[in-house]
């Protein structure tokens, strides 16, 4: 049995859909719902693991303009949905972190005010190990559920058997991301609202809003900031043009929607150039390219 067109996107336009308004095309991009579906996707098609790329809401990823020639993987579906169990959350990996973050509040279950605020999925997040404000992905993870390509299988592991570190969460070659596990605990409603108002002030205060922008473009080396390396490093010009640094974060870009993929690459790597002359530090791109 086959998995049905009707799964099928060709020539999916990343950029229509990035936060960024800006990348290439994916060339078979596959909605899978269920496990069924992703069973099937697996056993008709002989997909490695340069040949897959899957997309969670595309808040930190550009695809290069040549596009990505091969299977691009969308969950929906049964990956949309949050279940409560006593000890634990079991949450789809298409889950919003906006979303989960509102829901939790509704339950009276804290520790996920922070993921108000961050534009990305459950299984971006766990890729990612994403955070702010002090909170990461990891303290609130007990295991994560992935599928693996290369056993036709699904497995679980635990976060004390996983080494996430900053930006740094599941990047386990030939796997999906399915569901992670949660921690529970409840608190009062109106601690948990106050929090969530409390980081988006601080986040609208602090960065820019309402452009095209993939959030930090660079990781923060051990005890320095990006934006004072990049602000310290740059002139006039790199706030000006089609792409351009923030002036409230210099950290973050902001581009004209459909501007080239390529030439956002392009301006990233000539930001990397001017730290690594001013401060001898090569800074650790937080956005992921696919070439
Ligand atoms: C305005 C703005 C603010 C931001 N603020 C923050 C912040 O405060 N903290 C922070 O950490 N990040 C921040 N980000 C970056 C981004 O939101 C996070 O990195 C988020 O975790 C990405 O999730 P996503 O679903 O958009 O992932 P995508 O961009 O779609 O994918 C990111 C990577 O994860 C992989 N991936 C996604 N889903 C799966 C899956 N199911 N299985 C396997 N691999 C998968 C993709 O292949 C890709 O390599 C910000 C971005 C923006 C635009």
């Amino acid at each position: 049995m086959t998995l049905k067109n009707k799964n099928l996107v060709t020539n999916y336009s990343s950029a229509k859909f990035s936060w960024l308004k800006s990348g290439g095309n994916i060339s078979h991009l596959y909605k899978v719902h269920n496990q069924v579906e992703l069973n099937k996707l697996f056993s008709q098609n002989c997909i490695n693991a340069k040949s897959f790329l899957v997309i969670g809401n595309l808040s930190n990823t550009l695809i290069k303009d040549d596009g990505f020639n091969g299977i691009g993987i969308k969950l929906l579906g049964d990956f949309t949905d949050v279940k409560i169990n006593s000890d634990h959350m079991l949450v789809g990996a298409a889950v919003l972190d906006n979303y989960f973050s509102k829901f939790c509040y509704q339950k009276s279950i804290a520790g996920y005010e922070f993921l108000y605020t961050i534009p990305g999925s459950i299984g971006g997040n766990i890729f990612m190990n994403a955070g702010c404000y002090n909170q990461e992905i990891k303290d609130k993870l007990i295991s994560v559920i992935y599928y693996d390509i290369n056993h036709n299988k699904i497995f679980e592991k635990n976060i004390n058997d996983l080494n996430f570190d900053y930006r740094k969460g599941f990047q386990k070659n030939n796997s999906i991301i399915l569901y992670g596990k949660f921690k529970i605990s409840y608190k009062d409603q109106d601690h948990i609202k106050s929090l969530m108002q409390e980081y988006d002030i601080i986040r609208k205060e602090t960065q820019p809003q309402k452009v095209n922008c993939c959030g930090s473009i660079f990781k923060n080396p051990k005890n320095q900031s990006a934006w004072k390396l990049i602000k310290s490093s740059i002139d006039e010009s790199f706030y000006d043009g089609p792409v351009k640094l923030s002036k409230t974060h210099s950290n973050f870009f902001e581009n004209d929607p459909n501007i080239s993929a390529n030439s956002i690459s392009s301006f990233i790597s000539k930001i990397q150039k001017r730290v690594k002359e001013k401060h001898n530090i090569l800074l650790e791109k937080e956005l992921i390219i696919i070439d």
